[in-house]
């Protein structure tokens, strides 16, 4: 190799190199062209460098700063979407199933989000749905495996679960997780996996997550918590002893209803590279472009919970007066309420907003609301007139005039 001195961009000044081929030949184009390829951007210039960051504890800082790019003169802010299926041979990633620069930089903001200076570092694992990252745990049990689980999980695992069950791959143990005595004795028995959901979604259920845990960790199990609900703003699983957290990073932590994206976090450096095997096998790779979005709505999570949490509190408190409304739930961004046994109403409840969307999904900019027992495969502990709401970041008072008008015309 042969240094040619490249005086062609501004300054710091840098040495282009050229192979012995092309010694014979150099032309002022090629040296343009060497020195230009030593200023774009490459994998370097793209690296996430969240570690360089001095050890932030707040979370908005931490939201804000990790996942992105190294500070390195004309790197851009925020790593961008690389719609690349496969990378030239040589590096870790060589095929898209295994991953990629703008899937590495939302794996690394999670996992800095799910874990804290302090502790062993967090792996994040993203999926291209949360039911990828569920299907991705569930695939860890082996056949015949006992999985314990809650009867209120949220339906998409709970019909998963079901049919594992009915095919005879796993043996399932449904338990009430607000009765921590009965989990503990479902635990005594052994199992494969704990699946825990706190709060359950949409009841709003939660465990005693420090017990369980604990006692799991003792009876060596296996445990799942899904923190889609609660997001890393209100609850971190694994500083309570979870071996992973499951999110469905579709909702609040990407925040705006705009992608389908799922993520397993883990301290566990083997289970991390189980988790990844197993979004290879499944082929449960996420999208550059969602990792992208999800990542960009990730900034600002601290910001919209604060918003969201601060409201839907204000709305429970005012749902609680309203003399139509038999029973309201709320925690962090969710809300749920009741209308005395009557569907029809709820149903025109949700049909009558204007500001809040009808729409399932949750965790957006948003507000939304739906009545559960609309869907088919709902199950039938979820009362048939109970509405689940989720508060997003517009004016309270306009959200709340909004819904006692409905609430009045229905
Ligand atoms: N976990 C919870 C608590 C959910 O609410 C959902 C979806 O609603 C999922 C997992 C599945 O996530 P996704 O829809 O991204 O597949």
């Amino acid at each position: 190799m042969h240094e040619i001195e490249c005086s062609l961009l501004r300054p710091p000044k840098i040495k282009a190199t050229v192979s012995p081929e092309v010694d014979a030949e150099v032309t002022e184009d090629m040296v343009r062209t060497l020195a230009a390829s030593q200023h774009a951007p490459t994998a370097h210039h793209y690296g996430r460098a969240m570690n360089s960051v001095e050890s932030p504890r707040d979370k908005a800082t931490i939201a804000v700063t990790a996942g992105r790019p190294e500070r390195v003169p004309d790197a851009p802010l925020n790593t961008p979407i690389v719609p690349a299926s496969a990378f030239v041979a040589g590096g870790p990633t060589e095929y898209a199933r295994e991953g990629g620069l703008t899937i590495a930089a939302f794996e690394e903001l999670l996992a800095a989000l799910e874990g804290t200076p302090d502790s062993t570092p967090a792996i994040a694992v993203a999926f291209s749905s949360g039911m990828a990252a569920a299907d991705a745990v569930l695939d860890t049990v082996p056949i015949g495996g006992r999985v314990i689980a809650p009867t209120t999980t949220y339906t998409g695992v709970a019909v998963r679960l079901r049919e594992l069950r009915d095919r005879g791959a796993i043996d399932l143990n449904l338990v009430d997780i607000t009765n921590t005595d009965a989990v503990i004795a479902a635990t005594e028995s052994g199992a494969d996996l704990l699946w825990l959901e706190s709060p359950t979604n949409p009841l709003l259920e939660q465990a005693d997550l420090p017990t369980l845990l604990a006692q799991a960790r003792d009876a060596g199990i296996r445990t799942v918590v899904d923190n889609t609900f609660a997001t890393p703003i209100l609850q971190q699983p694994l500083h309570l002893g979870a071996d992973i957290v499951l999110h469905s990073a579709t909702k609040g932590l990407s925040g705006h209803s705009d992608l389908l994206l799922g993520a397993l976090v883990t301290t566990d450096d083997q289970l991390a590279e189980t988790l990844r095997t197993r979004r290879i096998l499944l082929g449960a790779a996420p999208s550059a472009f969602d990792a992208f979005l999800a990542t960009r709505g990730m900034r600002t999570l601290a910001v919209r919970m604060a918003k969201a949490h601060a409201s839907a509190a204000y709305l429970a408190e005012q749902l609680s007066a309203e003399p139509t409304v038999s029973r309201v739930r709320v925690f962090g961004s969710m809300l749920t309420m009741e209308f005395g046994g009557d569907a029809d109403r709820a149903q025109r409840v949700c049909e009558a907003t204007r500001i809040w969307v009808h729409a399932t999904s949750l965790g957006g900019v948003e507000s939304s609301l739906e009545r559960r027992r609309r869907w088919p495969l709902e199950a039938d502990h979820v009362p048939e007139d109970l509405v689940r709401a989720s508060v997003g970041i517009e004016d309270p008072e306009d959200l709340w005039r909004d819904l006692a008008r409905a609430i009045k015309e229905s």
